[in-house]
C-alpha cells in the first residue's frame, strides 16, 4: 500500500455531499456525451454537407467522446475498476489512477505477486 494515497471521508454528511457532487459530474459527463451524438445525427442529416465533410466531422465528434469517458474515469469520482462512485478511493501511483480501497488492495497484491515472476 505504500504506493497508494488514500483519502478516507468519515463523516457521514461529508460523503453524501461527495457522492451527491459525484453524481453530478457523471450526469454532466453522460449529458454532454448524449450531446456530441446529437451532434452526430445532425451533421449525418444536414444535406448541405459532402461526404467527405461528414465523416471528417463525425470522426471529429467521434475523437471527442472517449476524452470525456478517459476524463471521467482518470477523477477521483469513480474506481475503473469497479465502477462505484460511492466508495473512498486511493490513488496508486504506479497506475496513476485513483481506484476504491478494496480494488486497490487486489491491484497491489497483484503487483506484488508479478514481483516473484
Ligand atoms: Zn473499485
Amino acid at each position: 500500500m505504500e504506493n497508494n494515497r488514500i483519502i478516507k471521508v468519515r463523516n457521514r454528511q461529508l460523503k453524501k455531499i461527495r457522492d451527491i457532487l459525484r453524481q453530478v459530474i457523471w450526469l454532466a459527463v453522460n449529458r454532454k456525451i448524449e450531446d456530441l451524438i446529437d451532434n452526430q445525427f445532425e451533421v449525418l442529416s444536414n444535406h448541405y454537407l459532402s461526404k467527405t465533410e461528414k465523416n471528417r466531422n463525425i470522426k471529429s465528434i467521434n475523437d471527442r467522446i472517449p476524452e470525456f469517458k478517459y476524463s471521467f474515469e482518470k477523477s477521483i469520482c469513480i474506481c475503473p475498476s469497479c465502477s462505484s462512485r460511492t466508495k473512498d478511493l486511493g490513488f496508486n501511483l504506479i497506475r496513476l489512477t485513483w481506484y476504491c480501497i478494496d480494488c486497490l488492495n487486489q491491484i497491489t497484491r497483484k503487483v506484488d505477486i508479478n514481483k516473484y515472476f
